[in-house]
């Protein structure tokens, strides 16, 4: 049966393959009764899981071990490769399938329930820690097996050639599972809930891969290994598409790759507009790693390192020796050209457990609480490590710290005692780092927006964060999909937020950059540059097609045309206009 679902379309271009259904609660496993004859295949399936995961293990080492950032996990991986063979694990799940006919999942997971119930009742807290370590390893181990189909008459209708993207149907994916996804090969995602701005959106932009969110009922009615297409661009989730849909989309991504493979001409072309103003095109980034994919479209610099991607996806906190690795690894990746970091971002949509809210107190409204600088002011700690590490990576390269969702001038004066606090230890430990490294906001409170004054005498740079501006500006939250459809940048009063921005830093000379996402959508780089934006920070992979709008850009046409969009009050006509730019 083919149908298709409509959904919010957060990142474009199209993938095909088969459908692997994850859900947070992946420890919630079935229970099936095997027959006879089927159990040996069982014991098969299991054996070839455990195999799998192994490899994948070895090759996470594997690249841990090359790369000094991320050389201590490659001890945690090794935790991992000896839990994986442990006979417990290894054997005793064999025993409960050969007896109870069970199937491996569940033998699995009973026997999982099994050790960290004995674990529980460990005195010693580093040996109860472990029993995360079991409860990962299985999990990898039950992705593996809930992902391989168990027969082969459910990879699709006969004689339909076989897709081998895999695409992930989740009911929702958190920041922390999609950036999970950089080191996996995946065609792509779609999820029932999230908003086209919530960081799991930005990560799969990131990525460059297809996806779409908000499609409600996905995840209950997709099956795995399901064909299905996914049209990003139009927010579509087609599935069991018959032979003539599929043939259409195969022709339309074979259209795209050649698109975006003509893009990478403008590699080497100059950023600047028809009368020669340069414009720079920066890069954010997530990870260290992601520095590969910044150089690859030869970006003017970093502009936005969301260094609470560090904090995630692990039970402690990043040590301030393990920090200093990781921003002096973009730091001389990066050369002479500026890297802005961003000081950690956590709370909202972005969690980490290490610092998760112990439970005594529930959030009331996450977006409004306790979120960014807010923070680490409450946790002086925290933040001098942060402010230590990054001030010791400034010495390898152009080292900007900014800080985020600033909404009041105490704010930053308490920041900038903080970084003068980090410096006087520095210097007392006789440690170098950048005497004159320059401090910046964000500008992504209305409040900010409206008294900049007072920003613009503290700090040297400001960059506008236009994810959270929107959403505070218009009270909409910005990883909810019931109210995605007054998600709008080109509301007047977030235009004029915007504009007043960029002007009063020209008029102090301060530098303003956009970092949000509206930097990277190339329909709106007309817009910004006649605003007189000269820096633009967006992932990697929208650079060259934001460049293609800025090589087309006539300057003093733009600043016209915008000021007359300025001034105008009515959403529709703002649209007209903008279709004319
Ligand atoms: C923003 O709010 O626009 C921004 C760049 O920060 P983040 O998306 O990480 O909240
Ligand atoms: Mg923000």
């Amino acid at each position: 049966m083919t149908f298709s679902l409509h959904g919010l379309a957060v990142s474009a271009g199209i993938a095909i393959g088969r459908a692997h259904l994850v859900s947070h609660a992946t420890l919630e496993v079935a229970q099936f009764v095997m027959r006879e004859r089927d159990v040996p295949d069982e014991v098969l399936r299991f054996e070839k899981a455990l195999e799998t995961v192994r490899i994948e293990l070895e090759a996470v080492r594997g690249e841990a071990s090359s790369s000094g950032a991320l050389a201590e996990l490659a001890s945690f991986v090794d935790i991992h490769v000896m839990i994986l063979s442990d006979p417990l694990l290894a054997e005793v799940p064999k025993l409960a399938i050969r007896e109870r006919r069970c199937n491996a999942e569940w033998a699995l997971v009973q026997q999982m329930e099994e050790l960290v119930g004995h674990f529980d009742t460990i005195d010693d807290a580093y040996l109860r820690e472990r029993r995360h370590d079991i409860v990962q390893v299985v999990e990898r181990v039950l992705k593996v097996l809930t992902g391989q189909p168990r027969k082969i008459s459910r990879r699709g209708k006969s004689g339909e050639k076989d897709e081998g993207e895999l695409i992930i149907v989740a009911h929702d994916l958190s920041p922390a599972d999609t950036i999970q996804f950089k080191n996996l090969k995946i065609g792509g995602f779609v999820t029932d809930l999230g908003g086209a701005t919530s960081h799991t959106a930005i990560v799969a932009r990131s990525l460059a891969i297809p996806a779409v969110v908000g499609l409600h009922h996905a995840r209950a009615l997709v099956r795995d290994n399901d064909l299905l297409i996914i049209d990003g661009r139009r927010g579509v989730l087609i599935v069991g598409p018959d032979a003539r849909v599929l043939e259409e989309y195969r022709l339309r991504k074979t259209e795209l790759e050649l698109e975006r493979s003509k893009l990478k001409r403008l590699k080497s072309a100059k950023s600047e507009m028809l009368d020669g103003e340069e414009v720079a095109l920066l890069a954010n980034i997530e990870l260290p790693q992601d520095v590969v994919q910044v150089k690859q479209v030869d970006a003017a610099g970093i502009g936005l390192f969301r260094t609470e991607f560090l904090f995630m996806n692990r039970d402690d906190l990043p040590s301030e020796d393990e920090q200093y690795e990781a921003y002096r690894a973009v730091a001389k990746a990066m050369g002479h050209r500026p890297v802005t970091i961003r000081t950690l971002d956590i709370g909202a949509d972005k969690q980490a457990r290490a610092l998760r809210d112990t439970g005594e107190r529930q959030e009331p409204n996450p977006a409004l609480g306790l979120r960014a600088i807010r923070y680490c002011l409450a946790d002086p700690l925290l933040f001098l490590r942060q402010l230590r590490a990054i001030l010791r990576a400034s010495q390898h390269g152009r080292m900007h710290i900014l800080i985020p969702m600033l909404a009041h001038v105490f704010e930053i004066d308490q920041t900038l005692s903080m970084i003068e606090l980090a410096k006087m230890q520095l210097r007392n430990e006789r440690i170098k780092f950048d005497e004159n490294v320059a401090v910046g906001g964000m500008i992504e409170i209305p409040a900010a927006a409206l008294m900049l004054g007072p920003f613009l005498k503290r700090l040297s740079f400001l960059s506008i964060g236009t994810n959270d501006l929107i959403q505070y500006t218009l009270a909409i939250d910005r990883t909810d999909e019931a109210v995605s459809h007054l998600y709008d940048p080109l509301h007047p009063a977030v235009l004029r937020l915007i504009a007043q921005t960029i002007q009063a830093g020209a008029r102090a000379e301060i530098p303003v950059a956009v970092c949000g996402e509206m930097a990277g959508d190339p329909s709106l780089t007309h817009l910004l540059l006649g605003m007189g934006l000269r820096q633009f920070s967006m992932h990697p992979a929208q650079i060259l097609e934001v460049k293609q709008q800025v090589v087309m850009a006539d300057a003093e046409q733009l600043t016209a045309k915008v000021s007359r969009i300025l001034r105008c009050d009515e959403p529709e006509k703002i649209r007209e206009m903008m279709e004319r730019l």
